[in-house]
């Protein structure tokens, strides 16, 4: 097998990172769990309050630069990070940005539709359309192509940046080498903790510290879909990624871990759960978490402990994917009233 810097070589990229991202021991929450807990820092990637789409960036800006395109278009969810990234990330190299906004997400309040990425992405000078669907990848991907082919009759050319299965996963590379980066820093683990949402982070970060030799278990948290349909999305992405890198994939179906004990009430909503995860991580270490996606993930290695499938005295790899403008988004919907005065 060669070296995973040899295989991704093959890929154009762009650098948006400069530099690894942190490595941090979280002590007093080691403590209180009475496990060694580590956090990998990708809320700290850069580029306009970081998160991992940075990394996944990476490579589609890198795609769109060879291809000489003068603008990117994305699609996502209103609150959606991936776009306000590529907001940023088209300013940085001179492109346009286009980001079309799925409605996900109902009974949503006014700072969902103006706070947040919304108003970061107006400060980036993204143009914006809408979509009114929230669960159909392939008609939000269509949109993107017929305003791709309404920009080329103006004589712009486009790079989009698709949504559904069924496209070489370019994203994921950015976290086949952030699963690499991290091997190089904590050199193991017994078992990591992260997001499973497009599933590119856990498909990227698995096949990452797989072929750096790592073997124990990485859990996704379902962000989205239920544990098996997600289990079945990580295993085409898998598929469509070894393919792409031009490998056999190098784990197999069991190795292939999925739960969503924190998913409900569902994608997009903080349940009780994530919000106790969200405030204990504040409250212990410091670290901000994001409702949608980083605090249901803390919020999974908590039930996976108390469920027994991470036990006491284990080294746990958290990754931190980012997403801390939608904070202010959700701020009414999470009702956080302060610890009060003394
Ligand atoms: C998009 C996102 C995720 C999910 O990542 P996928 O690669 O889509 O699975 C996790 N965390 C944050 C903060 C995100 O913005």
């Amino acid at each position: 097998m060669p070296r995973i810097d040899t295989l991704l070589s093959a890929f154009p990229r762009a650098s948006l990172l400069g530099q690894p991202t942190p490595l941090e021991r979280l002590g007093r929450l080691s403590e209180e769990l009475d496990i060694d807990l580590w956090i990998k820092r990708d809320d700290l990637t850069g580029l306009s309050f970081g998160g991992n789409k940075t990394r996944q960036l990476e490579y589609y800006i890198g795609a769109a630069r060879a291809a000489a395109a003068d603008t990117i278009l994305i699609t996502g969810a209103v609150q959606s990070n991936f776009a306000r990234t590529a907001a940023a990330a088209a300013a940085k190299y001179g492109m346009h940005a286009v980001l079309q906004r799925e409605e996900r997400v109902a009974g949503m309040d006014p700072l969902y539709y103006s706070s947040g990425n919304i108003f970061l992405s107006d400060i980036l000078g993204a143009d914006v359309m809408r979509y009114p669907d929230g669960e159909d990848e392939v008609g939000a991907d269509a949109a993107l192509e017929a305003c791709a082919e309404d920009l080329r009759a103006k004589g712009r050319s486009s790079y989009i940046i698709p949504l559904g299965l069924g496209h070489p996963p370019l994203g994921a590379l950015g976290y086949v080498q952030g699963g690499a980066e991290l091997a190089a820093q904590i050199g193991g683990f017994d078992a990591a903790v992260v997001p499973s949402g497009s599933g590119a982070t856990h498909g990227g970060f698995l096949t990452g510290v797989r072929l750096a030799g790592i073997t124990a278990p990485v859990f996704g948290i379902c962000v989205r879909r239920d544990a098996a349909l997600q289990k079945a999305r990580l295993e085409q992405v898998a598929d469509a990624l070894a393919t792409l890198m031009g490998i056999p994939r190098p784990f197999g179906c069991d190795d292939i871990f999925t739960w969503d004990g924190a998913l409900a009430p569902g994608y997009g909503r903080a349940g009780p759960a994530t919000r106790t995860a969200l405030q204990r991580m504040a409250r212990t270490e410091g670290i901000l978490l994001d409702p949608v996606y980083s605090a249901k993930t803390f919020a999974g290695l908590l039930g996976l402990l108390k469920e027994g499938a991470i036990t006491k005295g284990q080294k746990i790899l958290l990754l931190h994917t980012g997403g801390l403008p939608a904070l202010f988004a959700y701020q009414n919907d999470l009702g956080f009233g302060g610890a009060g005065a003394l």
